[in-house]
């Protein structure tokens, strides 16, 4: 093969007439229509001075333009780094830079102000809208429908793509063709897809999520794609129908569970709704279950690593867990030296095999401190495996609360501060205190229309939490901060609240 990424994912399908993209509209685009876009685009990028090695970012609107554009760089060996659309001029500016891009896409509406930041950091600007306009498109159009693909090898860096940044600045995780292609071979096989599915699609383009794991296990089965610009609840609705496989986030299920159109009978033809990048809850499998008959695969994946760990898709599904390491992939817990811990034990999730990235563009530090030599990623979650070898995430290192030399894992308190008459959902910090270094926090989000009981609460918690585990204090809230993959930001609470116990 010269070029595995391209080959197995992309080149195989040339000359296939079936559908890969279905539009809102009723429109569809075929693979062997999309792979001509996509080479069209490629000699785009020779084009504009672009050769294999050289980055390209990308921060447009959701399209079947922005998918070529990912082939067409696998293809001409450029490596591609897709950006947030919702980062304004200054966060771009820090990833143009960092990346050291030579191109940047992005949308019309945008271009003028984005020129001048592009211009500051040396990087060369086009347009592409998401209906297939701008410079870039006009420097593609009368380009061959061909293009011979440039040779790479399995070690080759595919993409950057940076986290999403829930802990502090984002990171530029460096991904090979191995650490993609393993992923999609792996997940299609494991999750069954077959050239008979559509996929719901309404994640965004710019992160693991959406890009890698829905695409590559679509492209590496031959199945098709809705392609949605969003999550709209109606939209989702009104596509279930026509789809068998639905990939989402929690927020988009409790959106569904929300509506009385989301019944049984709608979903009955679907083979498997997965949720990731954020916890679900355990409430959330059981109102699903209980309305559709069905029961959500959760998986535990991350911009490093792509995917680790998913719940089986013939075996027991176990709300509250990530489920088991896929195949070829290795997950350990381990205590703060790095030694490994026993099953039960709470400790450090590492993960190692050809899903993990080469490390951090431009971070040698961090990389070291986060990769070790022996190939493990030191995930910066903490978990435990059970006696059956599912993985429990218990939450994020950076999250445990340390009050007065106690650990209080704040998914255990919010498991159960969830479920308080009243309460939609919480959030549980730990925040600068006098005596105790740190104390717990409970930041609650109320029903609508309803007024938690607090004290009421409180004296319901002290039966079912050692003391150092309960809030010192609750606090309501409208809503929790979440970014654009529905993560909690805990470090915007910790800011918004860092002075609650400074004060008496
Ligand atoms: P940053 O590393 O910049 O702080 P981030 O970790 O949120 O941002 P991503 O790579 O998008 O960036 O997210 C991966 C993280 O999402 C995981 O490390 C984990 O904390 C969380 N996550 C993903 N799936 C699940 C899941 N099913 N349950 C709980 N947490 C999950
Ligand atoms: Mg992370």
């Amino acid at each position: 093969m010269t070029n595995p990424l391209f080959d197995t994912l992309f080149g195989c399908h040339a000359e296939n007439h079936r559908p890969f993209l279905h539009l809102p509209g009723g429109r569809s685009l075929s693979y062997d229509a999309f792979l001509k876009q996509a080479a069209r685009f490629a000699h785009a990028l020779g084009a504009l001075g672009l050769v294999q090695g050289d980055r390209l970012a990308m921060q447009v609107e959701k399209s079947p333009h922005a998918l070529a554009v990912y082939a067409a760089c696998v293809q001409a060996g450029v490596i591609l780094l897709p950006l947030n659309t919702a980062y304004t001029d200054e966060e771009l500016a820090y990833f143009l830079e960092n990346s050291g891009a030579r191109l940047f896409l992005c949308d019309g509406a945008r271009a003028d102000t984005l020129s001048e930041v592009a211009k500051a950091t040396g990087c060369r600007l086009a347009v592409l809208n998401a209906d297939g306009t701008g410079s870039f498109a006009i420097a593609a159009q009368d380009k061959p429908d061909r293009f011979e693909t440039v040779p790479r090898t399995h070690d080759d860096l595919a993409a950057f793509l940076y986290t999403s940044g829930t802990t502090g600045r984002s990171k530029g995780a460096m991904l090979t063709q191995e650490n993609l292609l393993s992923n999609a071979r792996v997940l299609a096989q494991y999750w069954r897809f077959s050239e008979n599915d559509v996929l719901l699609h309404a994640l965004p383009l710019f992160h693991t999520h959406g890009l890698f794991v829905a695409t590559n296990t679509v492209l590496a089965s031959g199945g098709a794609m809705l392609l949605l610009p969003g999550f709209d609840t109606e939209a989702v609705l009104n596509a279930l129908p026509h789809t068998t496989v639905m990939m989402g986030v929690p927020t988009y299920y409790t959106r569904l569970l929300n509506e009385p159109r989301f019944t049984a009978d709608l979903v009955a033809h679907m083979r498997l709704f997965t949720s990731g990048s954020a916890p679900m809850l355990t409430q959330t499998h059981h109102l699903f279950e209980d309305r559709t008959g069905q029961k959500i695969l959760e998986r535990y994946g991350m911009t490093e690593t792509n995917m680790t760990t998913s719940n089986p898709y013939d075996g027991a599904r176990r709300p509250g867990t990530v489920g088991v390491p896929l195949p070829g992939v290795e997950v350990k817990i381990t205590a703060p030296d790095g030694t490994s811990l026993p099953k039960g034990q709470i400790g450090m999730i590492e993960v190692r095999g050809p899903n993990v990235f080469r490390g951090y563009w431009q971070m040698p530090q961090k990389t070291r401190e986060e990769l070790r030599e022996n190939g493990f990623f030191i995930t910066g979650d903490l978990g435990r495996i059970d006696e059956d070898g599912y993985l429990q995430i218990v939450g994020r290192s950076k999250d445990l609360v340390i009050t007065g030399g106690y650990n209080v894992y704040p998914k255990e308190v919010e498991q159960i501060l969830d479920d308080q008459p009243g309460v939609l959902e919480s959030a549980v910090i730990g925040v600068p205190h006098p005596d105790y270094g740190e104390a717990v926090l409970a930041v609650l989000v109320p029903r609508a229309g309803e007024v938690p009981d607090l004290a009421l609460i409180g004296a319901g918690l002290r039966t079912r939490l050692a003391g150092f585990k309960q809030p010192r204090k609750m606090v309501l809230a409208e809503s929790l901060p979440r970014n654009t993959m529905g993560k909690v930001q805990k470090n915007v609470l910790r800011t918004a609240y860092k002075d609650v116990f400074q004060n008496g």
